[in-house]
Parts: C-alpha cells; structure tokens; sequence
C-alpha cells in the first residue's frame, strides 16, 4: 500500500508506512529549534501546516518552542474565531448496539447495563426539556443497531425534533453521530435537514481498531474510514472527525487526524467542519485505568494547540468528559464549541437516572447546568454563542469556507453571536447570568467593525428585548 492522500481507500490515504515515517521524521527533527520556530511563525498566517510539519511541532519538547506554540494558537483562535464559543447537547435516542467495541459500555455484550430507546412521544419531551434549558443546536447520538435504531427510526426523530417549538425554544440545527452508514441513506440524512455529520474513527491505527472492535460491523476498518467520503457523495458537505484520544498512541492517532482532514480537503474541496477531541473516560464497565495509553492534561493542551496551528479554520470541539479546569485551558488554545448541561444517558434530559439503571455512555465530569456554563463563559470574557446561521443561511461546504478563508465569516458571527446570546438572556438566563451577558453584549456590540452591521445588530438586539426572535446575518 503506497501513501496517496487522493486515493479512495482508506489504507491508502491513512497510511500506516507514511504515519510511521512521519514520526520517525519528527523525532529526528523535535530538537531543531530554528526549524521548529520557523513553521511556528509561518503558521501565524492562518494557512495551516501539513501532518509532516505538524508532527514536529507536537513531538518538541523545547519549553520556549511550546510557549511560542501555545502563543500561536492562541493568536490564530483570537483571529478566528474571536471570543465566541458555540454551545451544543448532545441527545441520546438509543443505546442498543450490535458492535463490540471494547471502550463504551453500550457494546452488546454488555448485559447489565439498562437499554432504551426513546419513543416519538420521549423526544418530543427530552427535546422540550433541552429548548427549556435554552439549546438551540442538538447532535444526536444512537448506537448501531438495524433492527432497533434503523435509518428510518433516525429520519423520524430528526423530524420530531425540528417540529417541536416550546415557548419561544427551536432546534435549529441537529448534528448527527450515528455509525458508518451507506451513501444512498447519508442521502436520506442530508434531506432531512442534518447539520454535521460526526463519525469518530476512534483511532486511525488499523491493527488496533480491529482488536479494538472485535465484533460487529464497526470491526470493518476501511468501512468506517471511508464513511467521511460517502457521506460527502452524498451530499453531506459538512463533516466531523475525531479520535478517541487514549486509545492508541495518541501521536500516531494526531498524524491519522490531520492525514483525514487534508485527504477530504484533496478529495472534496472542503476539509471536515469539525475536529472533536474526546479522551477515554470511564463509563458502566469501562475503567480508565485498563488504557495504558490515556493523555495527561499537559499532552492533552498541546494538542489542541498543535491541532489549532495545523487547521485553523476547522472547529474543534470538547465535551463534558473533560472537567472545569480543563475545559478553561483548552478553550484558550483551540477549542471553539462545547457541550453545557449535558446527560450521556438515554432520557435523561427529563428522567435523570438511579444509579442502579445506568444507561450513559460516559461518565459527565462537568455536570454545570447550561446556565452555570454560561455564566463561567461570561465570566471569562467569552460569548456563549447559540448562532446555527450558516448552516440555515446554506453557508455550508465550501461555501462556508470559502467565507472563513476570506474572513468575511466574522461580519456574521459576532453579531449573530450577540443576538443568540440576547435570546438565550431574555428566555432562559439566572438573574447573575442575564446580568453579565447584559453588560457583555453591549460592550461586544462596540467591537462590531462594520457601522452598518452594527447598526443592524443593535436594532435587532432591541427587538429581541420587545419579543421578536430568530434573527440572523
Ligand atoms: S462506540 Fe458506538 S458502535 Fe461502539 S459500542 Fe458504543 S455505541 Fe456501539
Ligand atoms: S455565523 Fe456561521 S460560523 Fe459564525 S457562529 Fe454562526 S453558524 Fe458558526
């Protein structure tokens, strides 16, 4: 098998020989400093770096290089995407799974852990209660399972959801995470109005993945490598990628990442939309400890620093796996959307669990309400944002990054930031929290640069006031 980042297989493009010789490459090169200074400035451009360059940067340990890295990525975040950070919850519908992977309690032969799936009736309640909290952006999650969870079952859901308005609440935007699919029903998926399509490969190491994932359709390794390009053959143009970071050598996983990205880039014009970086946690029957090779918080912020250097205009995304603390840290460096009041458990938005019934698919570090996040957002100067514009606005694909790449993106989003934050004020906020984002909105509305945008925004804040809602550049 021979590296070629356009070929159609996934071990080709995923290239074990290649990955290797990166890391070999990068070892020898970690102590360059003039070198590795020199890709650090010139990723100060916002061009990104290639999995190559990108290697070396995570493998130096030179502190003054890793301080310039940090610095770096910080500038590149601050460009981009401002102070915004985008707010999501996730939704479980079911967690019956035929596979059997051997980090997630919902794999099959997992007999003690509770299985549900929700009804119609059971989302229309769990989403209320989600739009009750304040979340207008949804991604829901399902194990694999024909029988239980078919496609159809998944269209029908997304249905469900996008029909339900409750008080002045809207689901405008659901992303789905469901498993490696065909083309023809990623067909059916982009019709019924999806967001993002997010598939984690869980780790790019094929030997690994294969013993990682004894049984069940996901052991197919090319399979799940290649769904990225047939969701995008089916119209799917916005895509997540991500690994579970802890399963396998993470360095080698961080160069599979990046080869991922620049192979849709090649291939389809468009790299992936997102870039999500859980780490293994312990859930039902997993525990932590059974994987050696888990990250500490250090490795974990570089990176996302390294990440946010290599890829500058992709999201990157962080869950309530990760603590308070941590989750403070990497928000600096990279990430640009999390999760807030979130459950991992099926139901559990309205029915939280005994402890006896388990269902979650991971233990929640971060068990803040939405408005708790919220307002520790607020309090560190950022703007909790609720915008799903782009994507209602049909600025998605290349379309969407076209506009990022020409910076024209940050005309819409720190406005549309500001009107999503002054919804979520007037509807759902603490007294504390409407406070703060009061007094941050009308600052942050100073900093639009375009006089008319502001206008516009100003007059449109107003009318959310007065009770209007569902405004968007
Ligand atoms: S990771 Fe996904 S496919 Fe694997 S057992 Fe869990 S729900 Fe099923
Ligand atoms: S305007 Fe687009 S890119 Fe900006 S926050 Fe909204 S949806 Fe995201």
């Amino acid at each position: 098998m021979k590296y070629d980042v356009k070929s159609m297989k996934a071990e080709e493009f995923i290239n074990d020989a290649e990955i290797l010789d990166t890391l070999k490459e990068a070892e020898k090169r970690k102590d360059d400093k003039e070198y590795v200074m020199s890709l650090i400035e010139r990723a100060r451009d916002c061009k990104g770096l290639s999995h190559r360059e990108a290697a070396v940067l995570l493998e130096c340990e030179i502190p003054e290089c890793i301080e310039a890295m940090e610095k770096t990525a910080m500038e590149i975040k601050e460009k981009l995407y401002g102070d915004r950070i985008v707010m999501f919850a996730p939704l479980y519908l079911s967690n019956y799974c035929v596979n059997g992977c051997t980090y997630c309690p919902y794999h099959h032969c997992n007999k003690h852990i509770a299985r549900k799936k929700l009804t119609q009736e059971e989302i229309k309640k769990e989403v209320i209660a989600l739009q009750d909290m304040g979340h207008k952006r949804l991604a829901i999650e399902s194990g694999e399972d024909p029988v239980n969870n078919p496609i159809e079952y998944i269209l029908e859901s997304i249905k469900t959801i996008y029909s339900i308005n409750h008080k002045n609440g809207a689901i405008r935007r659901v992303n789905v995470n469901i498993a490696a699919t065909t083309v023809e029903n990623y067909r059916k998926l982009k019709e019924a109005g999806i967001g993002t399509y997010i598939l984690f490969q869980e780790t790019y190491n094929k030997h690994d993945y294969e013993l990682l994932h004894p049984t069940g359709p996901k052991h197919n390794y090319a399979y799940h490598t290649e769904a990225m390009d047939r969701a995008m053959e089916g119209g799917i143009d916005d895509v997540g990628i991500g690994v579970l970071f802890g399963l396998e050598m993470y360095k080698y996983d961080f160069v599979g990442l990046l080869m991922h990205a620049e192979h849709l880039e090649a291939v389809h014009g468009v790299g992936p939309h997102t870039i999500s970086v859980p780490r293994i946690c312990g859930a039902d029957d997993i525990d932590k400890a059974d994987f050696s090779n888990a990250i500490s918080d250090d490795i974990f912020a570089k990176l996302v620093a390294v990440i946010r250097i290599a890829v500058p205009y992709t999201g990157m995304i962080i869950s309530t796996r990760e603590s308070k603390k941590s989750r403070e840290r990497v928000l600096k460096l990279g990430v640009s959307q999390i999760s807030g009041g979130s459950r991992t458990s099926v139901g559990g938005y309205v029915d939280p669990e005994p402890e006896e019934e388990n269902s979650a698919q991971f233990d929640v570090t971060d068990t803040r309400t939405l408005d708790e996040v919220v307002n520790w957002l607020l309090e560190m100067g950022y703007i909790p944002s609720f915008c799903t514009a782009c994507y209602r606005e049909g600025r998605t694909g290349d379309r969407f990054m076209s506009l990022c790449k020409s910076g024209q993106i940050a005309n819409c989003c720190q406005p549309n930031a500001l009107m999503t934050l002054k919804e979520y004020l007037e509807d759902y906020a603490s007294e504390d929290t409407r406070r703060k984002g009061e007094a941050l909105i009308q600052k942050q509305l100073e900093l639009i640069p375009n006089e008319k945008t502001r206008r516009i925004a100003k007059e449109r804040i107003e009318k959310i006031h007065l009770g209007e809602r569902d405004f968007r550049f």
